[in-house]
């Protein structure tokens, strides 16, 4: 899974690159207009954090070395992305390592993925102390868990369980764009956030989305 990690890793940083434009005029809209640099900020240290890594010391299993990357990943993203997200994604990192490191060994993919996907919307959650249906990441994310772990429990296997997570990611981040915003700074906003699509959902999906076609 540690191979998958990275592929996944530089590829979402390609997408947020790419896409860095669209979450910064969804943040123009309902906050200060900085989610998509910020993220773009983040991804991109994480790729020079990959480049620069030695190779994993081969003493440790393939799941200990992806919880490993996992830890390395949110605390990148605690010290570079900034705002909100970046405490809230890097929390969302650290507390997916420490499910992968929890599971029985060897976990399968999807074992660790729907674990992960679990563990990062709990801690988004508790540090955001924010809940779905108030316009945040946590209606990309949510959502996600929840249909990886119905996958998880039909017997799915990792491309299915990550192909629902997100599918249920893009809904719940379109979903985002009648809510009032009642956390963050689109809260500011009060009733002038209703009609504009969550940036944080949005990076969301789109994480997914990258994990999906590398996993698929
Ligand atoms: P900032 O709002 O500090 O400028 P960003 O623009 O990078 O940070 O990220 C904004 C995103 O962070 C929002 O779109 C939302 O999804 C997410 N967010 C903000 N506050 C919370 C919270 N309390 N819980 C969950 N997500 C949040
Ligand atoms: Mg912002």
């Amino acid at each position: 899974m540690l191979e998958i990690l990275d592929t996944w890793l530089r590829t979402a940083a390609e997408r947020i690159h790419a896409e860095a434009p669209r979450l910064t005029e969804l943040d123009q809209a309902i906050g200060d207009g900085d989610h998509g640099t910020n993220m773009d900020r983040g991804f991109k240290a994480i790729v020079a954090t990959l480049d620069a890594r030695p190779a994993p010391d081969p003493a440790l299993t393939d799941q200990a070395a992806t919880a490993e990357l996992l830890r390395l990943v949110g605390r990148t993203l605690i010290s570079t992305v900034g705002g909100a997200s970046g405490p809230l994604y890097g929390t969302a990192f650290l507390r997916a390592s420490s499910a992968v490191a929890g599971l029985a060994e060897p976990a399968t993919g999807a074992d660790a993925i729907g674990a992960a996907l679990d563990a990062a919307a709990t801690g988004v959650a508790a540090l955001g102390k924010s809940t779905t249906g108030e316009k945040t990441m946590l209606d990309a994310l949510v959502p996600a868990a929840t249909a990886a772990r119905s996958a998880l429990d039909g017997g799915a296997n990792a491309a299915a369980v990550v192909g629902a997570a997100r599918d249920a990611a893009q809904t719940g981040a379109e979903a985002t764009i009648p809510l009032l915003a009642t956390k963050g700074r689109a809260s500011y906003l009060g009733e002038r956030s209703i009609g504009h699509q969550d940036p944080g959902a949005t990076s969301a999906a789109l994480l997914l989305t990258a994990l999906a076609d590398v996993v698929g």
